[in-house]
């Protein structure tokens, strides 16, 4: 017998599963509403200007490539935490707070994962019911036992505040609870600034560690706004673990750039955690690559690239929002009898749109647009010659 031979077939990625069916689809008019990408309202992936520039400085100072330090480029670090946490926050200028590059935002929730188990071995880890898919993978493939906290209420379309409260409270102590910081996905729900406040009270009551993915900043309400529930977890001085997803907000998805922030209550608690995320660092990966770091560390650090990315970032976000606005009002002027005004609060690229499973597979089946069974789709997806063939397509699937 072969050492493989009784390998099984891993089950396909739902969502990546979805792109190759998409792809081998003939029919001219298909719509992928499937992915978890921001398009430009050509329906490409944009270049955005302030990456551009960077890049072509980058290649004109002609650097050599040599390795970075196993905790990545210190400029990238210590802008990406000004970024999450503020300049002049009291965690940022104490020293409490560290950051570590790493290989996007899953590399950042990984590089914690693979920590925090060595720290806490016998944790639970919590994730929101419905979660981002790759979470519960990746804490279980790090060796937690994952269980799901109350989140969405699929009747008002919101958050269910009351059933998240009491799955954080019936969590043991010390529980390891993992937040999406902003534009929620897969739902397009966030918490209130009020109801924040009730979620990080609870987690302090419980001494839960609180592990806040944010790999949509800039995509809410603004850069600021969008870290306004991370920095009021760090204020409140609970233990953080912030995973900072740089492929949507820079659309350098494929160069793979992110990090890791960890808020500890000293300098020299800080000093003795990040010796030793260096060694998770290490035995996976030795250090990050060169290239999107430096892209993005210019951008942070050159006030002007910075003004020019934030121009962009909110030429992103009122896309998304034009697409919200005329998706509900397309939807009401075709007829349907369903209310979508909800789709208006969500926030991000994404939104549960309330269809389901069936009438997803029928928006595939007859009308080549794709969805995720969950109903969840990419609004960055749509634009201005593909919205009323959408439009149409869903009505004809709620009729
Ligand atoms: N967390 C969430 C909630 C996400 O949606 C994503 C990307 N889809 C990630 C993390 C991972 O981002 P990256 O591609 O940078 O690894």
């Amino acid at each position: 017998s072969t050492l493989f031979e009784a390998v099984e077939l891993a089950p396909r990625d739902p969502i990546l599963g979805l792109n190759e069916q998409y792809n081998a689809d003939e029919r001219t008019g298909k719509v992928n509403l499937g992915v978890g990408v921001y398009y430009d309202d050509q329906g490409r992936v944009p270049l955005l200007k302030c990456v551009h520039q960077a890049e072509v400085d980058r290649v004109q100072a002609a650097g050599a490539h040599s390795y970075l330090p196993i905790e990545g480029l210190a400029s990238l670090n210590k802008a990406a935490r000004e970024l999450l946490l503020g300049k002049d926050s009291e965690a940022n200028t104490s020293g409490r707070a560290f950051t570590v590059q790493a290989l996007g935002g899953t590399g950042a929730l990984k590089i914690g994962a693979d920590y925090l188990k060595q720290l806490l071995p016998n944790a639970k880890v919590a994730i929101s019911a419905p979660s981002w898919e790759n979470h519960r993978a990746l804490f279980e493939r790090a060796g937690f036992d994952v269980v799901e906290y109350a989140y969405y209420d699929p009747q008002s379309h919101g958050l269910n505040l009351d059933g998240m409260l009491a799955s954080l409270k019936a969590l043991p102590d010390s529980s390891i609870v993992v937040l999406h910081a902003c534009c929620h996905n897969p739902t397009g729900v966030d918490p209130t600034p009020a109801q924040w406040q009730q979620i990080a009270d609870t987690i302090k009551e419980k001494n839960h560690i609180s592990f806040l993915d944010i790999a949509y900043q800039g995509f809410g309400d603004g850069l600021v706004e969008d870290a306004a529930a991370v920095r009021m977890f760090v204020q409140m001085g609970l233990t953080c673990l912030i995973s900072t997803s740089f492929s949507k907000s820079f659309s350098l998805y494929g160069e793979r750039i992110g990090a890791l922030t960890v808020v500890t209550s000293s300098a020299d608690e800080a000093k003795r955690v990040l010796s030793q995320v260096k060694r998770v660092i290490r035995t996976n990966y030795s250090n990050p690559p060169t290239f999107g770091g430096a892209v993005v560390a210019e951008v942070l650090n050159s006030e002007k690239l910075f003004a020019l990315w934030d121009a962009e970032l909110a030429q992103m976000r009122s896309r998304i929002k034009e697409m919200r606005d005329q998706l509900v009002s397309k939807l009401q002027a075709a007829g349907v009898a369903q209310n979508f005004d909800f789709v208006l609060t969500q926030k991000g690229m994404f939104s549960y749109s309330g269809l389901t499973a069936s009438q997803v597979d029928r928006l595939r089946e007859e009308h080549g647009i794709y969805a995720v069974s969950s109903g969840r789709i990419c609004v960055a997806a749509l634009n201005s010659q593909n919205i009323d063939g959408v439009v149409d397509a869903i009505a004809s699937v709620l009729k």
